[in-house]
């Protein structure tokens, strides 16, 4: 093995100790080794806690009540927001809005400020690299409006051409749409790059932010972006439970979402005055046991640290790309190291992704396979699919020989 191991920035075992799913066994005597967090990651026991804590103790419905409860529930929900609007930068907690995941958050964007402000013929700058999330909201938009949907392409590489990106800017689109981080090829946009050159030409800025928020610091002031989407449940949280950051003055411009409690105001039979935002955007009864659970999850990985977080991925990464490329047959997508997160998407010459990783999981280990919600880019690298190994806070470097093992098995199986 030509690799070398690298040092650790923290206490992983410590940090495995905290998620009790990964002391489990996936079938007796075959323990777990997770590399699917991509998809979402496991949950720690604070987050679980603080979860059942407020089931257990706190449990009412939020904004309404006069009781104790109602007031304790409110502001553990209220708290929830400020501390999730303190971990990203924002200017004040009435920029966070709750939602259900990222693609939820990415369709309000799509409905209210879509719908009021692009028109037929207006341009949307999207990239090849997205997400279904951030392709389908802007697709069902641009049909209804005859809008112009333009792509940056991906290199060979897995990099956003950004040459051609400087020439469709001179088309003045009126949106830049475009994910932080790839799901697939793990390519780290440089988003404040993006941003920037889009507001040059006074275009609105999208960052779907689901892979970046969870693994990086990510500052919303310095980035200067005017929305931004990411989900819980990739973070530590529980799932059911997403953040729509946006821009305050565009958000108090926009019409709400969906219409119902707790989004007014005033009502009469025939009107409504819309409520301020946030509550703008949270109509009916939302997830408040989540919103609590997520601020846990934030508190958690603050307490980490972000960098430290990045950095123990970043070494992983690393190892793990050295040992997946001394692979004879394996093909793995989107490099350079240096450009990429925690992520791993390959193909193994002669065995389809779905075998791999059915194989893989006899030896416990749990990795994806299939498109990712990402067919274009599938279709642009003229794959089916791909098998993707991913990794988080809790992952350890054995973990990757493991996975290096199991593809040798899969390899003998296979023949290939
Ligand atoms: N965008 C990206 C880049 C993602 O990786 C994902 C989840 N795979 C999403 C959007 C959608 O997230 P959710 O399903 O939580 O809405």
């Amino acid at each position: 093995m030509s690799a070398t191991v690298p040092a650790i920035t923290y206490n992983v075992d410590l940090v495995r100790q905290d998620f009790p799913i990964l002391a489990r066994e996936v079938r007796p005597g075959v323990p777990l080794v997770y590399l699917d967090s991509t998809a979402t990651s496991q949950k720690p026991r604070q987050v679980i806690e603080a979860v059942t804590r407020y089931y257990s103790q706190s449990n009412a419905n939020i904004h309404r009540g006069i009781h104790t409860l109602a007031e304790e529930a409110t502001a553990q929900y209220e708290l929830a927001r400020a501390n999730i609007a303190n971990f990203l930068g924002a200017q004040t907690p009435r920029q966070v809005i709750f939602t259900r995941n990222t693609t939820e958050s990415i369709n309000l964007v799509a409905q209210t400020w879509g719908r009021t402000n692009l028109h037929r013929g207006d341009v949307v700058i999207l990239t090849e690299m997205e997400h279904h999330s951030n392709l389908v909201p802007w697709q069902m938009l641009a049909t209804e409006f005859d809008l112009k949907l333009e792509f940056i392409t991906v290199t060979p590489d897995g990099l956003l051409d950004l040459d051609e990106y400087q020439r469709l800017l001179s088309l003045t689109p009126k949106l830049v749409a475009f994910t932080h981080v790839s799901n697939v090829l793990g390519t780290i946009n440089p988003a404040k790059d993006i941003i920037k050159m889009a507001h040059d030409v006074g275009a609105i800025t999208m960052l779907d932010a689901a892979q970046s928020v969870p693994h990086y610091k990510v500052d919303v002031q310095d980035l200067d972006v005017d929305f931004m989407a990411f989900s819980g449940h990739k973070m530590c949280g529980p799932t059911g439970i997403g953040v729509l950051y946006g821009r305050k003055s565009i958000l108090e411009s926009i019409p709400p979402f969906l219409g119902g409690g707790d989004m007014i105001k005033r009502v009469k039979l025939r009107s409504f005055v819309p409520n301020e935002i946030p509550h703008k955007f949270e109509a009916g009864t939302p997830a408040i046991g989540e919103a609590i659970g997520l601020s846990a999850a934030v508190a958690y990985l603050q307490n980490i640290s972000m960098e430290a977080i990045t950095a123990h991925e970043k070494e992983i990464i690393h190892y793990a790309l050295e040992r997946l490329e001394e692979i004879p047959g394996i093909a793995v997508f989107g490099r350079p190291a240096a450009h990429k997160c925690g992520v791993a998407s390959f193909i193994l010459q002669g065995v389809h992704a779905h075998d791999v990783s059915q194989v893989l999981d006899r030896d416990g280990i749990a990795v994806r396979a299939g498109h990712h919600c990402a067919m274009p880019l599938h279709e642009k690298f003229q794959v089916p699919a791909t098998v993707r190994a991913s990794f988080y806070l809790y992952n350890k470097i054995d973990e990757v020989d493991r996975l290096v093992d199991g593809i040798y098995k899969v390899k003998t199986l296979f023949k290939s």
